[in-house]
């Protein structure tokens, strides 16, 4: 089936108008091109079929999205939605919150941010401070502040994790919630990245009101839950394919000369074991577990992999055309955060470490 699933993506981009970008995951959306990828079944091709998807495997995602990603494809309008929060609606959800997102995700009709981040708790996610506490009716009201939350200002859902226990449990008082961007007391402000662009906001929570049906899984579960949902995050190709478009490009143009061709040699080799280890991580989430350390070791040396390919494309640059120039530019803007995002360097370190030791 993958092989089928990478023929019908590589048709639809073959059709589709767009400029090939680095880091298309998490740059501008077209979300005409998300609602076209879920008519033509391509969207959530690994959730069940009763949920509105394709009753595939992890292992189809990944050539899906492998092929988006190689051909720098406009699909940050579905990638959070459609990579985590679906998964782990069908892993904690009740069936009515199955029901009411999955399908609207599966036909990216719907755009979920992540509001984990906060001002003192991005790398600590255990010392969220945003608080949900429960009101007479079962409700709850949320107060705090969410930090760097990406497409924030397009999204009309938002994730929250927030504390509904004692800070001193932090583990354990942490629950996760879905969210109306429309819901009154949430104002997005935003925050410009050191290039101008306006991917990342700060969202404020005053009194908001969420439903008591809006809990993600088990009250006071919200951290074992997010531990297994940061395998999705972390786990998949955009952690070594971001800057793929430019070194496709930099070839393509026949730029490198022969030290830049050995050194293609190398990054091809590790290019490979990175997509090896991405499929190990994805046999592992279709055998129901979360590859908590395996994905740490994923995105790390991705992050590490991308990197040195902004470092190789460098040199030829001069030589380069403007389009190529232009998909350098969005490397270099990219390259910084790529090792912050979804876990910093030395978290994921940490986490590997920890894993060796067990
Ligand atoms: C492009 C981009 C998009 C993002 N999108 C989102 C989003 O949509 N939603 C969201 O919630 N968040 C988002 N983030 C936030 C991101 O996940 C956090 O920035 C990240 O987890 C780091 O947290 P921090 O910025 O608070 O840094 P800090 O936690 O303050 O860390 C600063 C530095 O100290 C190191 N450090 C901290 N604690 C330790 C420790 N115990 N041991 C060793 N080193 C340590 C860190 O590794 C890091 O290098 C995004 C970030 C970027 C760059």
């Amino acid at each position: 089936m993958s092989e089928e699933l990478r023929h019908r993506v590589r048709e639809l981009l073959a059709e589709w108008d767009f400029v090939p970008r680095a880091d298309c995951w998490a740059g501008p959306a077209d979300p005409e091109f998300s609602r076209e990828l879920g008519r033509r079944g391509l969207l959530a091709v690994n959730w069940p079929t009763e949920v509105g998807g394709g009753g595939g495997s992890y292992t189809d995602r990944l050539a899906v999205t492998e092929e988006l990603l190689r051909a720098g494809a406009p699909v940050s309008g579905h990638w959070i939605g459609e990579r985590q929060i679906g998964p782990a609606l069908i892993a904690h959800g009740t069936p009515e919150l199955q029901q009411e997102f999955c399908p609207r995700l599966a036909r990216a009709e719907i755009t979920f941010a992540l509001g984990m981040s906060e001002p003192d708790a991005g790398s600590d996610l255990a010392s969220v401070r945003t608080f949900a506490a429960r009101t007479a009716d079962g409700d709850w009201l949320v107060n705090g502040r969410k930090i760097w939350t990406s497409g924030a200002h397009r999204a009309s859902h938002l994730y929250l994790l927030a504390r509904t226990g004692r800070e001193e449990d932090r583990h354990e008082g942490i629950t996760e919630f879905l969210l109306d961007m429309d819901s009154p007391g949430i104002t997005v402000h935003p925050i410009l990245d050191f290039a101008g662009e306006h991917h990342f906001n700060e969202v404020v929570l005053e009194d908001v009101r969420v439903p008591a049906g809006r809990v993600l899984g088990r009250v006071g579960e919200g951290w074992r839950q997010v531990v297994g949902q940061l395998s999705y995050e972390r786990g998949g190709p955009e952690r070594f394919l971001s800057m793929y478009p430019l070194l496709a490009a930099v070839v393509r143009a026949g730029l490198p000369d022969d030290q830049a061709r050995r050194e293609l040699r190398e990054l091809m080799g590790r290019l490979t074991a990175l997509r090896a280890l991405a499929r190990s991580n994805a046999e592992e989430m279709d055998a129901g577990r979360g590859p908590v350390y395996q994905a740490a070791v994923s995105k790390y040396l991705g992050n590490r992999f991308e990197l040195d390919v902004v470092e190789w494309a460098r040199p030829m640059m001069a030589r380069a055309d403007a389009a190529v120039r232009e998909l350098f530019r969005q490397c270099v803007v990219a390259a910084p955060a790529s090792g912050i995002r979804g876990g910093a360097a030395q978290i994921l370190l940490s986490i590997i470490a920890k894993g060796e030791r067990r």
